[in-house]
C-alpha cells in the first residue's frame, strides 16, 4: 500500500502534521483553523500549562495518574512520551469529526505518528522541517516560554526527529510529504494544496 492509498477519502479525513518543536508546524496549524472545514485535535497532556495556554483549548492538561487510566481504558488513538511528559489523541473527538466529513487535523510527534501508520489509520501524513538546527534553536530561544534546558532537550529531539522522519514503516515513507520550512506562507500555501482546502 502506498502512502497515496493510505489518504483516506476526500470528505471526512486525517491529516497529520508533525514537525521539531520550532519547525513552526503550530503556525502553520494557527493559519489552518481559519477553514471551516477543518477542526483541529485538542491532545491531552500531563505537560505543564504554559502561561499563554487554556485548558481544553490547546491541551487537555491531564495528572499522570488521570493519563495512565485513559491509557488502560484505551481511550487513546495513539500516545507517546516527549521530553519527560505524556501527550496523545483521544479516539472520540476523532471519530465524529470524520464521520460529520470534516478534515480531522493532529499536530503530534514522530512517534505517536508511527502508531497511526503501524496500525494503517489512513491519512495524509506532513512533515514540517525546520532550514537547519541553528535556525530551529532561535525560534525557540525567541518564543521566550521555554527555560535554556527545556530549549537544549526540544533541540537534541529535533535532531532525532528530523532523521526520524526518513523512516520507512509497513513498506512507506513515514510522512507522505517532507516541507521545509523557510517561509510561512509558502509553507502554509503548501499545506494547503496538499491538503486540497
Ligand atoms: P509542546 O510541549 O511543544 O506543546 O509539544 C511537544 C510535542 O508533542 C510537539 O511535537 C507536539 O506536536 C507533540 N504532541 C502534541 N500533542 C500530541 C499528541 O496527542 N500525541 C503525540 N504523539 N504528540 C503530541
Amino acid at each position: 500500500m502506498t502512502g497515496a492509498d493510505r489518504r483516506g477519502s476526500p470528505e471526512g479525513r486525517l491529516v497529520v502534521i508533525s514537525g521539531p518543536s520550532g519547525a513552526g508546524k503550530t503556525s502553520v496549524c494557527r493559519e489552518l483553523k481559519q477553514s471551516p472545514k477543518i477542526e483541529f485535535s485538542v491532545s491531552a497532556t500531563t505537560r505543564p500549562v504554559r502561561a499563554n495556554e487554556r485548558d481544553g483549548f490547546d491541551y487537555h492538561f491531564l495528572s499522570p495518574e488521570d493519563f495512565a487510566s485513559r491509557v488502560e481504558r484505551g481511550e487513546f488513538l495513539e500516545w507517546a512520551s516527549y521530553n519527560d511528559c505524556c501527550y496523545g489523541t483521544l479516539r472520540a473527538p476523532m471519530d465524529a469529526a470524520v464521520a460529520a466529513g470534516q478534515i480531522f487535523l493532529l499536530e503530534i510527534e514522530v512517534n505517536g505518528t508511527k502508531q497511526l501508520r503501524e496500525a494503517g489509520v489512513p491519512g495524509l501524513y506532513l512533515f514540517i522541517a525546520p532550514p537547519d538546527i541553528a535556525e530551529l534553536r532561535r525560534r525557540l530561544v525567541s518564543r521566550g516560554t521555554n527555560t535554556q534546558e527545556d530549549i537544549a532537550a526540544r533541540v537534541r529531539i529535533a535532531e532525532r526527529e528530523i532523521d526520524a522522519a526518513q523512516e520507512v514503516v509497513l513498506g512507506s515513507p513515514l510522512y507522505d510529504h517532507v516541507i521545509l520550512n523557510q517561509d510561512l506562507p509558502a509553507t502554509v500555501c503548501r499545506v494547503r494544496e496538499l491538503i486540497s482546502l
